[in-house]
């Protein structure tokens, strides 16, 4: 591709990004940043009678509370604080900010209506404990959500209550069990879970008390019904899919696959981690599937970076239903008007409960708005995640080496065989990217293609945006055969460079205190 939208001077002098912005600013040394404190400042004045303690015995009131030495905070005035997390926003990376294109996890850019309504105040300050007749409208805003989840699963039934989309795998499984211990079927002990897999998904099935059995995936990045036929026998309990798979591709025999199972007498979970690709155009419920957790923080744009909070809904067909947490949300017309009610008795064949109270709120008020505000044109959702995929696609693949050729579903996955023989890996080219102001996709994964980069733009992004990213990804493929010692140390103009990943995994410094006792030595 000819630079088409007169880029040149984005890739000579790349693109300030906000972390660049700030490090090219920096003039102190980094311990002299985080060590604003000094003693006597402080961000508040206590009036004369504050200061009076003879009117109170503080310390006969205290008693044994009352502290021998001071604390040890950091001594800053207001304006210190605020400039320090400022600060720390700054070197950030943010969807806020720039393009994300984080595959499996769907970074969607999450529209402010969303926080302007989670911020209402009949939302944001509701108390758990208060009583139904004053929550009713939190109640019809989650039975409301409920369904319109469930009809875009396809599968009649729906618990909002799993905090993540893991929690929700974890919770679908123990349903399936209870569906099968419920019938004496006890020797059900094995969950058959393909290689392409997200690692939650064997995780899920071990801690619910299940064995694994791992499935490969066909030459085409599918998973094939004959594949699951060879190990299904009437020790499974079921098999766990993502569809459209981790690969980005639409798993073609996915009806065959349900019928294989379902004849062993074993039930389907699919994680909808990738339902961007399929909002409104196919139901899970349609092809077979009889339960499915969606990340409502990924496909309903919550903002998630940083672990949270999420919603993992599931939604289940009727033979599961029964098993589904309580208490559940219940619709009844008092009086000629619509009356919700979270209710347990009549559901003695739950679960019990997963999570505290009702799930996390919050999160499914954002969800509702967005579900709301696209209303009828749910389906344009995918249709434009699905293109701007296969833009990504067809413009880079005589460039980089696309995993499994064909048209792709939401995200695209390419593999290292174009760069590696330069000695360039994966993590170079993501790394690099940051010098470019984009956040590297998701690397590594799946694991089974060798130095995978999964990319997923998600229908936000515009066509400028993707070209810009085009231009960068196929300057860093030059950069990776013809000097490929430039990647190395990359991001070289962020605010951090290269970092030892394994000490920052193992050995995290996360404390101001840590972070002092280390330097003092
Ligand atoms: C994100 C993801 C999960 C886990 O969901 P959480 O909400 O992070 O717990 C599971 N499977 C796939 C394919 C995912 O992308």
């Amino acid at each position: 591709m000819e630079n088409p939208v007169g880029l040149e001077a984005f890739v000579e002098n790349a693109p300030i990004s906000p972390a660049e912005r700030v490090s090219r600013g920096l003039q102190f040394e980094e311990p002299l940043i985080f060590e604003r404190s000094e003693p006597g400042r402080r961000g508040f004045v206590f009036s004369e009678s504050d200061w009076d303690v003879e009117r109170v015995d503080v310390a006969s009131e205290l008693g044994e509370l009352l502290r021998e030495n001071d604390a040890e905070l950091p001594e800053v005035t207001e304006p210190d604080v605020v400039r320090h997390y400022t600060r720390l926003s700054q070197w950030n990376y943010a969807i806020d900010t720039g393009f994300y294109p984080l595959g499996s996890c769907t970074m969607k850019y999450n529209p402010k209506i969303n926080e302007a309504t989670a911020r209402l105040p009949g939302f944001a300050r509701l108390h758990p404990y208060m009583p139904e007749r004053w929550t009713q409208g939190a109640l019809e805003l989650l039975w409301n959500l409920e369904g319109l989840l469930s009809e875009i699963a396809g599968l009649p039934h729906c618990s909002l209550q799993p905090a993540a989309g893991a929690q929700g795998e974890l919770t679908g499984l123990m349903c399936i069990r209870a569906f099968h211990e419920s019938r004496g079927d006890t020797k059900r002990t094995r969950i058959i879970v393909p290689d392409s897999a997200h690692g939650t998904n064997p995780a899920s099935a071990a801690f619910c008390g299940f064995s694994v059995v791992e499935v490969p995936s066909s030459p085409d990045g599918t998973l094939s019904a004959a594949a699951v036929a060879a190990v299904m026998d009437e020790t499974v309990a079921g098999l766990m899919i993502t569809n459209p798979n981790t690969m980005g591709i639409f798993e073609g025999e996915i009806a065959e696959i349900c019928k294989v199972v379902h004849e062993g007498g074993g039930k389907v979970y699919m994680d909808g981690a990738n339902m961007n690709a399929i909002l409104g155009q196919a139901r899970p419920g349609d092809f077979g599937i009889d339960v499915m957790h969606y990340n409502v923080h990924k496909t309903f744009s919550t903002p998630h970076g940083g672990g949270g909070p999420g919603g993992g809904p599931i939604c289940v067909s009727d033979d599961l239903a029964p098993f589904l947490p309580v208490p559940r949300i219940e619709r009844h017309e008092v009086e000629g008007k619509a009356t919700f009610k979270l209710v347990r008795e009549g559901y003695e064949q739950s679960v019990g409960k997963v999570k505290a109270f009702w799930g996390n709120f919050l999160v499914y008020v954002r969800a509702y708005t967005y579900l709301r505000e696209y209303g009828s044109n749910l389906p344009r959702i995918s249709e434009r995640a699905v293109l701007n995929a296969n833009y990504v696609r067809t413009q880079l693949s005589d460039t980089y080496s696309v995993a499994y050729p064909g048209t792709c579903m939401h995200e695209v996955v390419f593999d290292d065989r174009s760069y590696k023989a330069s000695g360039a890996t994966t993590l170079d080219i993501a790394k690099r990217m940051i010098d470019f102001g984009i956040h590297p996709p998701t690397t590594y994964f799946p694991l089974n293609v060798s130095g995978a980069l999964m990319v997923e733009p998600t229908e936000t992004e515009s066509l400028r945006t993707l070209d810009e990213f085009i231009l960068v990804m196929r300057t860093i493929h030059r950069e990776a055969l013809e000097a490929p010692e430039k990647l190395k140390g990359a991001p070289h103009n962020a605010f951090r460079t290269r970092l030892d990943e394994t000490s920052a995994a193992r050995k995290p410094v996360l404390t101001y205190r840590q972070a002092r006792a280390q330097r003092e030595g």
